[in-house]
């Protein structure tokens, strides 16, 4: 492949900015940089993080779109053809990418699994289930769940991983890595140390989401979700209304949480009707690409789950 040809670099090194990170907007120069193409927002941010100015970060599933259905494009296929590394969630969660991959045609890509090592949970009996269960049953993740990033001390090993896989992939740029990584590692462990003190009084607080996103930040800090849609829907069907209902005889729910993108119309009208009061709580999987919107998202989760479960 001609991938590898050193190029001389047209002066277009100033520095990471947001409009690099569309996957489908290569810059017509190309940057002698080390370029890594990462999946969707959480791993992004992170890798953005850990990369700062030495690497070229981009994204393949634009924020506004749903990661868990994704279709690749053709420009993601020529983004990862023409990649030195790519960055993954795992856990089953980027379905589009093994045929991605394959279709690309890279055999120097380096692909780097950010939540090696991390300990899923696989358990879904939280899950009010759906009397379709095959329908479900599609969009399983076999694996386990994948929302691991939402929980800041496995971002913690996410941030971790993708800095040993960049060091590996990049030695050149290591103290870079290293440096990027120790400072966002930093913030995590504060935001981590704000979670723990702000819901030290909230514990066992059970509520409902309509996106089973929540698992691991209610088992870190002691609450607990029961998820009455699996993947988020654009609209609540009737049946899912009727699981909410269903949830709150069975748990002593103490708030709902709902995302943007989901009817709020009908959430707002359901809340009324169980007198449970609706706050936001952000997946992450859409948002700003700036590395710092994980705080700004994440504190504010902390907030909502603060007011919710008081
Ligand atoms: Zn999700």
């Amino acid at each position: 492949m001609a991938l590898l040809i050193f190029l001389p670099a047209y002066g277009c090194n100033e520095s990471n900015n947001d409009s690099r990170t569309n996957a489908g907007n290569l810059p017509d120069a190309k940057s002698s940089k080390t370029k890594v193409v990462t999946t969707f927002l959480p791993v992004h941010l992170f890798t953005k993080a850990v990369a700062g100015d030495v690497a070229d970060v981009e994204i393949l599933v634009n924020p506004g779109t749903d990661v868990h259905e994704y279709q690749a494009t053709p420009d993601n296929v020529k983004a990862i053809a023409t990649a030195n590394i790519l960055v993954k969630n795992g856990l089953g969660l980027e379905e589009f990418l093994e045929d991605t991959v394959k279709n690309a045609q890279n055999p120097k890509l380096v692909e780097i699994d950010a939540s090696k090592g991390i300990k899923v949970i696989n358990d879904i009996a939280s899950v009010e289930e759906t009397k379709h269960k095959d329908q479900d049953h599609k969009h399983e993740h076999t694996d386990g769940n994948p929302h691991v990033w939402l929980d800041p001390v496995f971002a913690k090993q996410q941030v971790i991983n993708i800095r040993d896989g960049l060091i590996a992939a990049d030695p050149g740029n290591k103290e870079a890595y290293q440096n990027n990584a120790a400072a966002y590692i930093q913030e995590l462990e504060n935001l981590n140390n704000e979670f723990q003190q702000s819901l030290n009084t909230t514990s066992n607080c059970t509520f409902i989401t309509f996106h089973d996103a929540f698992p691991y930040i209610a088992k870190r800090y002691n609450l607990k979700q029961v998820a009455v849609v699996k993947i988020p829907e654009d609209q609540l069907s009737p049946a899912d209304v009727q699981k909410a209902i269903n949830a709150v005889k069975k748990y002593k729910v103490k708030t709902l949480f709902s995302e943007p993108g989901v009817d709020n119309k009908l959430l707002t009208s359901l809340s009324q009707d169980l007198k449970l009061t609706l706050y936001p709580l952000d997946s992450l999987e859409n948002g700003e690409t700036n590395p710092q919107y994980y705080f700004q998202a994440m504190k504010a989760n902390l907030q909502n789950l603060a007011a919710g479960c008081k």
